[in-house]
């Protein structure tokens, strides 16, 4: 038996549209033995919202399955001053924080969403607020570093540029808490007690997903969903050990190759 980490957005749904076989492919999994943790990089909702919200496609899972960037930065960043740029949805899973307006020992950088809130939170002037912490010496962490996702529309700018532009105006370097981070992989392998030679990483991101989880010693399948682009496998940069059409061949593709 494995452990399988699952990546969530592109693969179990895009905007919220999920993407068919994934309830099977779990309930199949799940019969098959298969240790599993859902591991997202996603910032716009809280992981109990996020939960339901998967619930609601039919995909049976715990709440205290699904790994989210919040929670990961509420660990890391516990008792400090931060300037957080994030959706407010996600506020309340930064427990144990201070959040404050000036004065920061840190500047969080959350992700992007599909609603105006995006244009408030990535406003000139928070980000020159957070530029001004920064030249104070506050450090910079952020949820992902995502340059883009996936969305019913097409592709849509995610925060992975804001935090870029914060890197270089104040010439630091970020510290991300998300996937592809080694904390990030380290606490889901914890969760399940697995070995990362024997864990599958399964996702639809190239570099976050796929390269992050070789990086860290593990096998990868890519899904031709979500934001799997072609161009980037023929690159050949990073070689996933599997590729399938999506989330419903996973339990047959396992079965065979494990
Ligand atoms: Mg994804």
């Amino acid at each position: 038996m494995a452990a399988i980490l699952l990546d969530v957005d592109g693969v179990f749904h895009v905007s919220s549209e999920p993407i068919g076989g994934g309830a099977d492919a779990v309930r199949r999994l799940r019969a098959a033995g298969h240790r599993l943790r859902f591991v997202t990089n996603n910032t716009i909702r809280a992981r109990s919202a996020l939960a339901e919200e998967l619930r609601s496609m039919g995909i049976e899972l715990d709440d205290e399955e699904l790994q989210t960037t919040p929670r990961a930065a509420a660990a890391a960043l516990a008792g400090r001053r931060v300037l957080a740029l994030t959706m407010h949805a996600i506020v309340g899973e930064l427990e144990g924080i201070e959040l404050v307006g000036e004065d920061a020992e840190a500047v969080l950088v959350g992700g992007a969403d599909e609603t105006p809130e995006t244009n408030l939170v990535f406003s000139y002037m928070n980000l020159a607020r957070a530029f001004h912490e920064l030249e104070g010496g506050a450090q910079l962490y952020c949820l992902h570093k995502n340059r883009w996702w996936q969305t019913k529309h097409g592709p849509l700018l995610d925060a992975g540029a804001f935090v870029a532009g914060l890197e270089y105006a104040a010439d630091v370097e970020a510290i991300v808490l998300g996937k592809p981070s080694t904390a990030y992989f380290e606490a889901a392998l914890q969760a399940l007690d697995a070995d990362p030679g024997l864990t599958w990483m399964v996702g639809d991101d190239i570099d976050a997903d796929i390269g992050g989880a070789q990086s860290h010693g593990m096998k990868t399948v890519l899904v031709r969903t979500g934001k799997f682009r072609p161009d980037a496998v023929e690159a050949g940069r990073v070689r996933p050990d599997g590729i399938i059409s999506s989330i419903a061949q996973l339990p047959d593709w396992l079965e065979e190759h494990l």
